[in-house]
C-alpha cells in the first residue's frame, strides 16, 4: 500500500482559504477524528459534538455498523449507473415506503436536490393532471430554508440567501408560517386566469429559520384546504426526518400526512444522499423526466439502509425522546437562571432551540464561539437562536456534560 495516498493533509487556515472559496465563515479549527458524539481537532483537542454535521450524523462518528457497511459495499460495488437496477436502492426505497405515508421514492444526493425534484414533480403534476393550470404557484413560508440551488433558494423565505442572485425562479410566493388566514388569502389572491396555487411546501419544524415547530391545528387545517382545492402538500423533511424529532418522520408530530416529502441530511448518517417520496397518485415522472448520476448508488443506499435498520433495531427513537426531554429541561433551567437573556426553549426530540431575547445584546454566534473554546460544538439557527442537534445516539451523561459546559459558558459571558 502506498502511504502517500493515505497521508493526512497538512492543515493551515491561510493555505485553505487561498484555494477554497470562502462560502462559509469558518471557525478556526479543523476536525481530524471522531468517535460517537466526540470529535478531536488537528491539535488533539476534544469536543462534544452537538452539531452532528448539522443534524446529519444520525449514528454519530465511526459507528461500527455504518463503517462495516460502507467498507464492505466499497469492496463489493460502490457505483453503477441508474441505467441498471440497483438492489440496494430498491431495498432502501421499500424500507422507506413500508414505514411512511409515501409509495414511491426518487434518490439524489442532497436536500436541495430532493426539493428540486419535488418542485419539478409538482409542476409536472399541475401541467398534466390539472392541465388547465399554466402558471402553477408554490406557496412556501417566511423564514423557511429549502436549499441553495436557484429554485430552492427562491423557495427559501429569507431574502439574505437570495440577494444578488436574481432573476429568481418564477412561481413561488412566501406566506407567514403557522398562519392559516395567510394561506387562505394567498389561495384566493393567486386564483386568476391560468394561475393558481398548485402546492404548499413547508418544513414540519423550521430548522435553519430558528427551530420553530409547526402548529398542529394549522397543519391539520392546511391538509383539509389542500384536499378541498386540489393542492399538493409538500413537506421538506431534510432536517427533521429520520428520527430527529423522536418519531421516524417529522410529519408524525403533526398528525398530518403530506402528498410529497423530502429527506436528506440524516438519511445515510453523513454519506451524501437525498430522497423525494410521494404518494402513488402524484407520481407522474416517466423515463427521461428527471435523473441524477450519483443518485441512489449502491454505497449511499447501503449506508442509508444500515442507518434506518440501526435506528429500528436499537430503539433509538426512544433515546431521542428521552434525551430530548432531558435537554429541554436543562435548557429550561438556564432560561430560568437568565430570564433577561433568554425568551424560549422549543423543539421536538433532538432538534431543540434556545432563543435569545430580541432586546438582549447577546448573539447566538458569541455563545457558539465561547462554547467551542470550552469543548462544546453548537450551531446557530439565525442570529438569536442556539440550535442543539446532537447525534441521535447521545447518552444521558453527554447531555449533562453539554448542559454543564453551556452553563459555564453563559456564566462567563453574562456574569463575568
Ligand atoms: C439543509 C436543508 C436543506 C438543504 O440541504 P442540502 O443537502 O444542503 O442541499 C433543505 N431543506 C432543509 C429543511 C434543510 O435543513
Amino acid at each position: 500500500m502506498s502511504s502517500t495516498l493515505t497521508a493526512p493533509p497538512v492543515f493551515s487556515p491561510e493555505t485553505f482559504d487561498s484555494y477554497v472559496m470562502t462560502t462559509y465563515g469558518r471557525f478556526p479549527i479543523a476536525i481530524e477524528r471522531g468517535e460517537g458524539c466526540r470529535l478531536w481537532d488537528t491539535t488533539g483537542k476534544p469536543y462534544l459534538d452537538f452539531v452532528a454535521g448539522i443534524a446529519t450524523c444520525t449514528l454519530g462518528h465511526g459507528h461500527p455498523a455504518l463503517a462495516k457497511t460502507v467498507s464492505e459495499q466499497m469492496q463489493k460495488l460502490h457505483h453503477v449507473s441508474n441505467l441498471y437496477y440497483i438492489p440496494e436502492q430498491g431495498a432502501l426505497a421499500q424500507w422507506i415506503v413500508e414505514r411512511s405515508c409515501g409509495d414511491r421514492v426518487f434518490f439524489c444526493n442532497s436536500g436541495a436536490e430532493a426539493n428540486e425534484a419535488a418542485i419539478k414533480l409538482v409542476r409536472k403534476y399541475a401541467h398534466t393532471v390539472l392541465d388547465f393550470l399554466e402558471q402553477p404557484v408554490i406557496l412556501t413560508a417566511n423564514a423557511s430554508f429549502h436549499g441553495r440551488t436557484l429554485a430552492t433558494v427562491t423557495a427559501t423565505g429569507q431574502s439574505k440567501y437570495q440577494q444578488h442572485f436574481d432573476p429568481l425562479v418564477p412561481g413561488f410566493v412566501h406566506v407567514p408560517y403557522n398562519d392559516i388566514q395567510a394561506i387562505e388569502d394567498a389561495i384566493t389572491d393567486l386564483d386568476e386566469g391560468n394561475s393558481r396555487v398548485a402546492a404548499i411546501m413547508l418544513e414540519p419544524l423550521q430548522g435553519e429559520g430558528g427551530v420553530r415547530p409547526g402548529n398542529r391545528e394549522y397543519f391539520q387545517r392546511l391538509r383539509e384546504i389542500c384536499d378541498q382545492n386540489d393542492i399538493l402538500l409538500v413537506f421538506d423533511e431534510v432536517q427533521v426526518g429520520v428520527g430527529r424529532t423522536g418519531t421516524l418522520w417529522g410529519y408524525e408530530q403533526l398528525g398530518v400526512e403530506p402528498d410529497i416529502f423530502t429527506s436528506a441530511k440524516g438519511l445515510a448518517g453523513g454519506i451524501p444522499i437525498g430522497a423525494m417520496v410521494c404518494k402513488k397518485f402524484c407520481d407522474v415522472f416517466e423515463p427521461g423526466n428527471h435523473a441524477s448520476t450519483f443518485g441512489g448508488n449502491p454505497l449511499a443506499c447501503a449506508a442509508g439502509l444500515t442507518v434506518l435498520k440501526t435506528l429500528e433495531q436499537d430503539d433509538i427513537l426512544a433515546n431521542v425522546q428521552a434525551r430530548g426531554q432531558q435537554l429541554r429541561q436543562g435548557l429550561g433551567a438556564l432560561l430560568e437562571r437568565y430570564p433577561q437573556t433568554f425568551s424560549e426553549v422549543r423543539g421536538w426530540g433532538l432538534i431543540d432551540g434556545l432563543e435569545i431575547r430580541g432586546d438582549a445584546r447577546l448573539t447566538s454566534i458569541e455563545v457558539v464561539k465561547a462554547a467551542l473554546a470550552k469543548g462544546l460544538l453548537l450551531a446557530p439557527a439565525g442570529p438569536k437562536v442556539l440550535r442543539f442537534v446532537p447525534p441521535l445516539i447521545v447518552s444521558a451523561a453527554e447531555i449533562e456534560e453539554a448542559l454543564a459546559i453551556l452553563g459555564e459558558t453563559l456564566a462567563e459571558l453574562l456574569e463575568g
